[in-house]
């Protein structure tokens, strides 16, 4: 099944911009989605493909940050894995720290001698909030060390919510998806398998193929311009 750009449902009307990025991304998909909350959807917005881009991330990061800029967050925390990139690109464009936590034995944590200070004014940031379950496990996480999370933003809020946890949660973007339970599901009643999104919507048989064409000795494919380091020596942009 092919991965399609789509128009988006819902009340879009809140950041042309963002949506025009993720349109160009090829993040909008159409398809037949099963989603971690065990919904199935039709279509899913894969914020990772306009992430891909640094550019792309840069101005999504500054668009996140324009709306909590009156928040005078000191510092910003995103989790892993989905949070990071753009918790860094929002905390680049508020001039403050950039933590993430992660989860470890399934239990969310913030490591890597990362601390905050005692009262320390905090936004969660998170590219999609549907439940908003993980980020008020990040809220926990903080909130024991002292830290005074004062709101969470994100790109995509799907969760129909302008409060999280009695803190404000603002999205560049509220996007009303449709969702059905497996048993309600009109495309599971065509015979058609839900997928996870990331994963390649193809059947086995089209798996095997490419396993078959694979090469026995594969070479390393040649480095993308993109990817050169100037600070490893390779041309720069
Ligand atoms: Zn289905």
């Amino acid at each position: 099944m092919p991965s399609t750009v789509i128009e988006p449902v819902g009340s879009f009307a809140a950041n042309k911009t963002i949506l025009d990025l993720l349109a160009r991304s090829g993040a909008l998909l159409e398809g037949h989605f099963l989603l971690s909350s065990g919904l199935h959807s039709p279509r899913y917005v894969q914020c990772a493909k306009l992430l891909e881009s640094p550019g792309r991330a840069e101005i999504a990061g500054r668009l996140v940050a324009d709306l909590a800029r009156e928040w005078a967050v000191d510092t910003v925390v995103g989790p892993a894995l989905g949070g990071v990139i753009i918790a860094h690109e929002v905390a680049r464009a508020l001039n403050t720290r950039c933590l993430f936590t992660e989860r470890v034995a399934g239990e969310m944590a913030l490591r890597r001698g990362f601390e905050l200070r005692s009262g320390e004014r905090v936004l969660i940031v998170e590219d999609v909030i549907t439940t908003g379950k993980s980020s008020l496990e990040v809220r926990d996480v903080l909130a024991a060390q002292g830290a005074d999370v004062i709101g969470y933003a994100c790109i995509l809020n799907r969760s129909g919510q302008a409060e999280l946890g009695g803190s404000p949660l603002l999205g560049l973007v509220d996007l009303e998806l449709p969702t059905w339970w497996p048993e309600a599901c009109p495309l599971c009643a065509t015979g058609d398998a839900a997928v996870k999104p990331g994963s390649r919507p193809r059947g086995p048989e089209e798996s095997q193929i490419a396993e078959r064409q694979r090469p026995a000795s594969p070479v390393p494919p040649r480095r993308p311009k993109h990817d050169d380091d100037p600070n490893l020596g390779g041309p720069s942009l």
